[in-house]
């Protein structure tokens, strides 16, 4: 018998989200607008708290796109991106002809490293142009260094572009993220800790800056009886037949960040015997991740031999799914050119870090394969 595959982060239904879909099609609101967009926004505000005004939207990378728009960045601008991420956190930037500018990561969140970031601003600034805005990321739910990355933000008046695709659930000393940006981006894509098959919103902090994201995300349609535009619109709001699945997703994200961080403790349990794996973990109490994935890093110096691509090839023989770290986005061939602020703090935890399975739906019976898949590899 063929072994089911264990994946890395598969879809997650909690058994609801049927009950809104049918809703969608029973009223045929089957449109990108509708009271399950209304509604699903509704439930995202209340979650974050802090009286935020959110847009859901067609994807994390659109809200990524309207929230540079918003902040002001065009053409030539300049903007910072934590280089250890998706490349979808950096690819707006160059929709909109800016440029970006990485940074590098530290070592205690893997996220941006806040001295590396001020040596960036002081370079751009002494050779001629302020960064426009700052892209933060809190990189597979742990947060980045929220107070020092509030006050450098503060300090050089650059607002922060909070992506928290990754972190939905997560917080810094009891706030949630999302919520700490000039704006903040979700994602609810089909792999994210919640899911719509496909969407993402966009978190704001008036309701008149939320108006203007739906404006643009619905072509820029001004208030008039025929179609009149007087600027250059998207489509990219959220279909409400997702937004269904989003409230039914809703229901089930707290239950399903407990499960995600139980294989979390299942894997720091196992691996408290190696000294030379780390697994990403909360650096103080003031950090609470959603350990969307668990990723851990292999010190090649101690390990006599075993190293991240090995664990990778043994797990795929297994019928395990891992995954190597996010590849820095200026050792991408798509945006070499581009300058690079830091050391080689996150060249060396792509170089030796993985990701491994991290669902909520993992089952006991897939943790003893794990297990077992890590016990053949390493002993
Ligand atoms: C997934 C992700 C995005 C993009 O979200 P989509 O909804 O897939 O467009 C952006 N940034 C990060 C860090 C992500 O992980």
């Amino acid at each position: 018998m063929k072994l089911e595959k264990i994946w890395l982060s598969s879809p997650h239904m909690g058994g609801n989200e049927h009950y809104f879909v049918n809703e969608a099609f029973a009223t045929n609101w089957i449109a990108p607008l509708g009271p399950h967009v209304d509604g699903f926004e509704h439930d995202l505000e209340n979650y974050l708290g802090q009286e935020k005004h959110i847009a859901a939207l067609s994807s994390g990378t659109a809200a990524l796109h309207l929230g540079l728009l918003l902040l002001g960045v065009s053409k030539d601008d300049e903007v910072i991106c934590q280089s250890m991420t998706f490349s979808a956190s950096a690819n707006p930037i160059l929709y909109l002809g800016a440029t970006p500018i990485f940074v590098d990561s530290e070592q205690e969140t893997w996220t941006i490293c806040p001295t590396a970031l001020e040596e960036a601003i002081i370079d751009r600034i002494k050779l001629g142009k302020k960064p426009k805005a700052i892209i933060a990321v809190h990189l597979y739910g742990m947060p980045y260094q929220v107070d020092r990355l509030q006050s450098i933000s503060e300090k050089y008046s650059i607002p922060i572009l909070e992506d928290s695709a990754e972190a939905l659930g997560s917080s810094y000393k009891g706030q949630k993220c999302g919520t700490f940006g000039s704006l903040s981006v979700l994602s609810f894509n089909g792999n994210k800790i919640i899911t719509t098959s496909g969407g993402g919103a966009l978190v704001a902090n008036s309701r008149e800056t939320k108006e203007k994201a739906v404006f643009l995300a619905t072509q820029a349609r001004n208030n008039t009886p025929h179609y009149e535009h007087s600027e250059i619109g998207y489509n990219y709001r959220l279909s409400n037949v997702c937004a269904g699945i989003g409230r039914g997703q809703m229901e089930v994200l707290d239950a399903h960040i407990t499960l995600r961080r139980n294989m979390h403790a299942f894997y720091v349990h196992f691996f408290e015997s190696f000294d030379f794996v780390t697994v990403l973990s909360e650096p103080t109490e003031d950090y609470f991740s959603n350990h969307w994935l668990t990723a851990i890093s292999i010190n090649e110096t101690l390990s006599q031999g075993k190293n991240r691509e090995g664990l990778r090839l043994a797990l795929e023989v297994a019928g395990i799914e891992s995954r190597p770290l996010w590849k820095p986005m200026h050792l991408q061939p798509v945006f070499a050119k581009y300058p690079y602020y830091g050391t080689t703090v996150c060249e060396d935890l792509f170089a030796n870090g993985l990701c491994l399975p991290s669902g909520s739906n993992l089952t006991d019976n897939c943790r003893t394969r794990i297990s077992a898949a890590l016990n053949n590899y390493f002993n």
